[in-house]
């Protein structure tokens, strides 16, 4: 996912996909995880369209 270096600094960084997936998961709406390549840390969308299930949704842990 391509992130705009205005939207990069705007939004909250997580360390880690970890991280970043348990607050997605304790969000009320359905926030996805992804990695950043301008800052290689992770941030979170609400724009779900295209992205990929994540693992943990798939059960696949
Ligand atoms: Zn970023």
């Amino acid at each position: 996912m391509k992130t705009s270096p205005r939207i990069c600094n705007r939004k909250k960084r997580f360390a880690t996909r970890a991280a970043a997936e348990e607050v997605a998961a304790r969000a009320d709406v359905t926030l996805r995880a992804y990695k950043c390549e301008l800052c290689h840390q992770y941030h979170l969308t609400s724009r779900t369209k295209g992205m990929k299930t994540p693992s943990y949704e798939r059960g696949e842990l």
